[in-house]
């Protein structure tokens, strides 16, 4: 089932995400939804507090970017990045590390809205997968700052929390904009 994507100006957003205690069938469910859900929305991921749940879960995606690499190793070894696809982690715990790389942004809670990111180029990950599996490995390029991003929602931080003072002044109305649309949306729930 495809799920509604909540905007800029949903408090949802801003919620530390609850660990998953058991992936029980209706998590496993949810999770099938997000993959769906960040499908039909041509996502690169999509966290849990993307669909209105503040749950350590993300998904990701990353095989339909072809101009920006991503890099994977798995036991120290390389490996193929599209057969890892599509990821799922559940309480993701990360460790960033190398040097630290801009690079363009964009977020489904943020239409039309890019800027550059600073973030450290590598990532390593220890999460759970959808089957409760322990996963390990060592994420580069555009997936490595895709997972960021993603760990950052389940944080309740958003890109634009990492956006430099300039930037984020050229946005501030389009920002302001998307907020009052989406808070008045709610309103009418
Ligand atoms: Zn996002």
């Amino acid at each position: 089932m495809i799920l509604e994507v909540r905007k800029y100006g949903d408090p949802v957003l801003r919620k530390k995400g609850a660990p998953v205690e058991k992936i029980t069938a209706e998590i496993r469910q949810f999770i099938a939804d997000l993959i769906e859900t960040m499908h039909a929305n041509h996502g690169v991921g999509l966290a849990a507090q993307q669909v209105g749940r503040a749950l350590q879960v993300t998904v990701l995606d990353v095989r339909e970017v072809k101009d920006r690499p991503s890099t994977l190793e798995r036991d120290g070894q390389p490996a193929d990045v599209d057969q890892f696809m599509p990821l799922v982690l559940i309480n993701p715990q990360i460790q960033p590390h190398g040097q630290t790389v801009a690079a363009a942004e964009g977020c489904l809670s943020f239409p039309e809205i890019y800027g550059e990111i600073p973030r450290p180029e590598f990532v390593e990950v220890t999460a759970l997968n959808e089957t409760g599996r322990t996963i390990e490995f060592r994420a580069g390029g555009l997936l490595a700052r895709a997972i960021q991003h993603e760990v950052d929602h389940l944080n309740g931080i958003l890109f634009i929390d990492r956006m430099s003072a300039e930037r984020k002044r050229e946005l501030q109305s389009e920002l302001d904009t998307l907020q009052a649309q989406t808070k008045a949306a709610l309103r009418k729930k």
